[in-house]
């Protein structure tokens, strides 16, 4: 059996790095090799992302920046800009095989045939894709048809992986020695419910806490629908990370319900206050867009406000992309593209003053950090990078080896993209 030199690399959401890690894991156990340079690789996987035009154009940059690294590898595209333009992609110069969506779980064979399996604990180790959390793929697909939304369009109906399968595959995370598993998919918060479980994310995370001993899990983004308040009691394990990503995507009520979005202002505004109240040290993130079909000044100054009410940590704002396919590309009405830029930039300025809020009112206190990784000297030694469990970037000088290591850790100040830290 021909051992590949494979390269991994995508564009886009945590669902995608997470398919790019299991990809890499099963090369591996297929007997590959996963190298970084891509001057060395016989096979280049990419796995796409199609959510904005601009994350389109990503990929194809992607595409050309590994024909041009490598022009004898062979290129392989998968994901969501696969699923959309296959016939498009599979011109592009260097590109020998298109696999879509529905096909991804296959595409190890799919890209070097089936051949005997190694040793499953093979399992790549922390930091080996450059990588120390570990995201873990538990759900794919939607069921809600949110009028901006491509991704449902292109990931198909919501279908839920098996728990044992996930605890199978945390187990041998852990073994390999990951400290921080990341539970992710397109629609997390309806993992289990084409199965008739409406809790089932819930339970899931039950099961995982009681049935393994990781030492930090994580959720990534949660749909406010699928949460009420009793979900916040799983937080009573200190396990489960204080840090939830809730995409509210507009503030105003008016433009919520022109994005088919099921949520509004005082549903929000009540999950919020519930999670506040039985998660000590939360911080909470969120996506808004702005600039979406019919979005009045006076709607964004309502956004605005609301935003700014919820007392986010932090944003990922994004300009609305009008998307093939989608209910919102057939609406009238859509906004300049002078006045999308004005407004996000005042969105984006509103999210830095509560960024910079959000590490100023954590400074002093003291919390356990993941280091991930080293960069640059000071007198003291290195200066290492690491996550606080409530997902604050920290960074602190130490003249030993950290990385993938927990230690606890006092904010002393702000720093550039984060906060300074001490090791207590
Ligand atoms: S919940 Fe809405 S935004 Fe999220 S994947 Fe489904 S359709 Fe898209």
């Amino acid at each position: 059996m021909t051992a590949h030199k494979i390269v991994l690399d995508y564009v886009g959401c945590r669902l995608n790095e997470a398919e790019i890690e299991q990809m890499a894991r099963r090369f591996v156990c297929h007997g590959d090799v996963i190298v970084r340079d891509a001057a060395e690789a016989d096979v280049i996987v990419l796995n796409t992302c199609a959510v904005t035009g601009e994350a389109a154009r990503k990929s194809r940059r992607m595409i050309a920046r590994a024909r041009h690294a490598n022009p004898n590898a062979s290129i392989v595209v998968t994901g969501c800009y696969a699923e959309l333009a296959p016939e498009k992609l599979a011109h592009l110069p260097g590109v020998v095989q298109v696999i879509g969506n529905r096909q991804k779980d296959d595409l190890v064979d799919l890209v070097v045939g089936e051949g005997a399996l190694l040793d499953a604990r093979e399992i790549l180790r922390p930091g080996s894709l450059g990588r120390t959390r570990a995201f873990v793929k538990v759900q794919d697909g939607c069921d809600n048809r949110c009028a901006f939304c491509v991704t449902t369009l292109l990931r198909g109906k919501g279908h839920s992986r098996p728990p044992g399968e996930i605890i199978e595959e945390i187990r041998l995370l852990l073994e390999a020695g990951y400290q921080e598993i990341v539970l992710t998919g397109v629609h997390l918060g309806s993992y289990g419910h084409e199965l008739g479980r409406p809790q089932g994310l819930r339970e899931l995370v039950e099961v995982l806490l009681a049935r393994t001993d990781v030492p930090r899990l994580r959720l990534s983004s949660l749909e406010p629908w699928d949460l009420d308040g009793g979900f916040f009691d799983l937080w009573a394990d200190r396990r489960l990370c204080p840090h939830i990503h809730l995409p509210l995507q507009s503030g105003c009520d008016a433009t919520l319900r022109r994005m088919a979005r099921r949520t509004t202002q005082a549903s929000f505004a009540a999950l919020v206050d519930a999670a506040r109240k039985r998660i000590p040290d939360l911080t909470i993130t969120g996506d808004v867009i702005i600039g979406f079909p019919g979005e009045t000044q006076a709607e964004f100054t309502e956004s605005l406000a609301f935003v700014e009410a919820m007392g986010f940590a932090r944003l990922h704002v994004f300009t609305y992309s009008s998307r093939p396919g989608t209910a919102a590309a057939r609406m009238s009405d859509h906004i300049p593209l002078a006045v999308k830029k004005e407004r996000l930039i005042r969105m984006m300025a509103l999210s830095d003053h509560l960024w910079h809020a959000c590490r100023q009112q954590h400074v002093g206190r003291i919390y356990d950090v993941l280091w991930e990784s080293a960069h640059g000297d000071a007198p003291e030694g290195w200066v290492w990078s690491g996550l606080t469990d409530n997902y604050l970037r920290v960074f602190t000088a130490a003249p030993t080896m950290l990385n993938n290591t927990i230690t606890s850790a006092r904010l002393t100040g702000l720093a550039k993209g984060g906060l300074q830290a001490v090791i207590c």
